[in-house]
C-alpha cells in the first residue's frame, strides 16, 4: 500500500480516494426521526446488562467473552442488521496465544548485580511465544529514546545494537518553547503531546529492525504521565495475536522498567538517571555500551483461542457507493476477573467499554430506523482485544470485510460522557484529516465546539481502536462531549480525575445512578448524523500529510494489500 497509498493521498487531499467516487447526488441529512430514536435510557440499558458481574469483566477467550460475544450478536439480529461476514456469520474470529508470564532479569557489572523479577519494577509487555525464553548474557546498550526517524530527523540507533539487549526510554526529546516559557516547542516532534516515536510500538519495531535481543523500555511516571499501576495490570495473563509475518516486526522481548529500576541499572555502570536523560535529549546521541551482562529468563504457560469481532452491516443502497462502507467501532472487551482481588473481583467495565457497545448498538438502530438505507453500506464492528493495544481492530485491517481502500472512514467509540450535556466534543483525530473540519461544522450547526481531546498529550491517539485503522490509511474519529453544561472546568477536571483514579481500569467501573445520560445522547446523535453524512455519499476525507503526519504516524505500514 505504500506506493499506493503515496500516490492515493496526494489525490485524496485534491478529490477524494483510490477507486473514484461515482457520482451521486448530495448526501441527504440524517433522518430526523430515526436520529431522536438515539436515547440516553436505551444505552444504559444495555450496559446494565453488559457491564453486569453476568459478563465476567468480558476478558478475550474467557467464559465472559462467549456470553459478552453472543449478547452482542444476538442484539445485532434482532436489530435487524445483517450478517457482516461473507460466511453470513457476525463473527470474525481472531486468532490469539496468551500467557501469564514469570520473568527474571538479571543484570551484572562490577561483581554487583541487579534482580528484576516482579512488577514493583517491571513488566512484560511482549515475548517469544513459547513456553521458555532464554537469553544469556547479552550485553546492554543504552540507546536515548531508541527512536529511528530518519524521515523526522531523528536517529538514536546511529551504532548497531543487533544482539545485545536495548535499555532505552519511553516518550520523546521535547524542547522547551521560547516564547512560551513552561511550555515545549510544539514544532519538536509534538511538543508536549506524545507522537509516534514516544510510543511503545516504534520503540518495539525500531528495536527489532536493528535486531536486538530485548528492549528494556523505562517508564518514567512523571515524565510519561502513565501511573506504573496501570503498568502493572500487564503482570496479569496478556494477549497476542498469532503472529503474521504482514504484522509489523517487533524485537522479541518488550519489558516495561519503572524509574526505580532505571535508576538501579544504570547506577551499575556509575551513572544517573539524569546523565541519561540529558544525554538522551542530545540529537547527536549514540548508544552507549554499559559494560552490564544481561540474562533473561521467562516462563510462560501458553494458551491458544480464538475471540471474536462481532460484524453486522447495512448495505448501500446505491449500486456503486454500496462497495464502499463507513464503519463504526466499539471494542467489547475488558480486564475480566481477578482473583486474588479481595471483594469485588469482576472488571465491569462499564464505561469502558460497555458504553461504547451501547451506542453502537444504539446507532445501528436508528441506521435501520431509517426510511432507506445510505448510498454506501455501513459496518458496525464490536471488536475483541482492545484493551491488549487494539488487537481486535488490528486483525480487523489486515482482514477487513470490505477493502480498506473502498473503507471511508472509521468512527470509534471508547467511553462515553456520563456528565450532562457538553459544550465541546473533544476529538481525537480530527488534526489529521478532513473529518475534523466535517465535524467542526456539524457540531457548530449544533451550537457545539469540536475541539482537540486533552487525551491526546498522554498517548491518547493510539490508545483506541480508531489508531489501528489510521495506521492503515483509513481516516479515522472519536470524541466525547466535554465543558460540561453547568459546571466549572475545575469542577469537570475533578470528575475526570476522580474517575480516572478511582473507577478506570478498575472493578468500580460500574454503572452509577448519578450518570446523566443528556451528554451522551446528544454526542451519538451527532455521531450519527456525522457517519449518516459520510455514509449517503459526502466526498471522502482527505488526510492531511507532512512532518506532522509524519510525526503521529511514522512510516506508513507497507500493508502488502
Ligand atoms: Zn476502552
Amino acid at each position: 500500500m505504500r506506493s499506493f497509498l503515496s500516490a492515493c493521498l496526494t489525490t485524496l487531499a485534491l478529490a477524494g480516494c483510490s477507486t473514484p467516487a461515482p457520482q451521486s447526488s448530495a448526501p441527504s441529512d440524517a433522518p430526523a426521526a430515526a436520529r431522536d430514536l438515539i436515547l440516553g435510557d436505551s444505552v444504559v440499558a444495555k450496559v446494565r446488562e453488559l457491564g453486569s458481574d453476568k459478563y465476567q469483566g468480558r476478558a478475550p477467550g474467557t467464559h465472559g467473552d462467549t456470553l459478552a460475544t453472543a449478547w452482542i450478536a444476538a442484539q445485532m439480529k434482532q436489530l435487524g442488521l445483517e450478517a457482516g461476514m461473507p460466511d453470513g456469520s457476525y463473527r470474525q474470529t481472531v486468532p490469539f496465544w496468551a500467557a501469564a508470564a514469570k520473568f527474571t532479569i538479571t543484570l551484572k557489572a562490577g561483581g554487583k548485580d541487579v534482580v528484576l523479577n516482579d512488577s514493583s519494577t517491571a513488566v512484560v509487555w511482549e515475548s517469544a511465544p513459547t513456553a521458555d525464553v532464554a537469553v544469556d548474557d547479552k550485553e546492554l546498550v543504552f540507546a536515548g529514546y531508541g527512536i529511528d526517524a530518519a524521515e523526522a530527523g531523528w536517529r538514536d540507533y546511529k551504532t548497531p545494537v543487533a544482539g545485545r539487549i536495548v535499555l532505552a526510554l519511553y516518550g520523546e526529546p521535547t524542547r522547551p518553547d521560547p516564547a512560551q516559557p513552561g511550555k515545549s516547542d510544539t514544532t519538536f516532534f509534538l511538543g508536549d503531546e506524545l507522537g509516534w516515536y514516544g510510543f511503545i510500538m516504534h520503540k518495539a519495531e525500531a528495536a527489532g529492525a536493528q535486531g536486538a535481543a530485548a528492549l528494556l523500555l523505562v517508564v518514567d511516571e512523571k515524565a510519561s504521565g502513565i501511573p506504573w499501576s496501570a503498568l502493572q495490570s500487564y503482570a496479569r495473563e496478556w494477549s497476542h495475536l498469532k503472529p503474521d509475518p504482514r504484522y509489523p516486526k517487533h524485537v522479541p522481548n518488550v519489558f516495561f522498567v519503572n524509574r526505580k529500576a532505571a535508576d538501579r541499572i544504570l547506577a551499575l555502570s556509575g551513572r544517573t538517571f539524569d546523565d541519561a536523560l540529558k544525554a538522551a535529549g542530545d540529537s547527536a546521541f549514540t548508544p552507549v555500551g554499559l559494560k552490564t551482562g544481561v540474562s533473561i529468563r521467562i516462563k510462560q504457560r501458553i494458551r491458544e483461542f480464538g475471540s471474536d469481532n462481532v460484524v453486522g452491516r447495512i448495505t448501500g443502497s446505491d449500486p456503486a457507493l454500496k462497495n464502499q462502507a463507513v464503519i463504526y467501532t466499539a471494542h467489547w472487551d475488558h480486564m475480566g476477573i481477578d482473583t486474588t482481588l479481595k471483594g469485588d473481583q469482576v472488571y465491569n467495565g462499564a464505561v469502558d467499554n460497555a458504553l461504547g457497545v451501547a451506542g453502537l448498538l444504539e446507532l445501528a438502530r436508528a441506521f435501520k430506523a431509517a426510511p432507506k438505507p445510505p448510498k454506501r453500506t455501513v459496518i458496525f464492528v464490536a471488536t475483541t482485544a482492545e484493551e491488549q493495544l487494539l488487537l481486535g481492530a488490528q486483525y480487523y485491517v489486515y482482514h477487513p470485510v470490505v477493502p480498506l481502500d473502498s473503507t471511508v472512514a472509521d468512527l470509534d467509540l471508547d467511553v462515553e460522557n456520563t456528565w450532562g450535556r457538553g459544550k465541546s466534543v473533544l476529538a481525537m483525530g480530527m488534526e489529521e484529516t478532513s473529518l475534523g473540519e466535517l465535524l467542526t461544522g456539524m457540531a457548530r450547526a449544533r451550537g457545539r465546539e469540536a475541539k482537540p481531546n486533552p487525551m491526546l498529550v498522554a498517548g491518547g491517539r493510539y490508545r483506541t481502536d480508531r489508531f489501528a485503522f489510521a495506521r492503515m490509511g483509513v481516516p479515522g474519529i472519536i470524541y466525547q462531549g466535554g465543558d460540561l453544561v453547568g459546571k466549572t472546568p475545575a469542577e469537570e477536571q475533578r470528575l475526570m480525575g476522580d474517575y480516572l483514579a478511582t473507577r478506570y481500569h478498575q472493578v468500580t467501573d460500574s454503572v452509577r445512578s448519578d450518570w446523566d445520560m443528556a451528554g451522551a445522547e446528544e454526542d451519538l446523535r451527532l455521531f450519527f448524523e456525522l457517519g449518516w453524512r459520510l455514509a449517503d455519499g459526502a466526498p471522502r476525507p482527505a488526510w492531511k500529510m507532512g512532518l506532522r503526519h509524519t510525526l503521529m504516524f511514522g512510516k506508513p505500514l507497507a500493508t502488502g494489500r
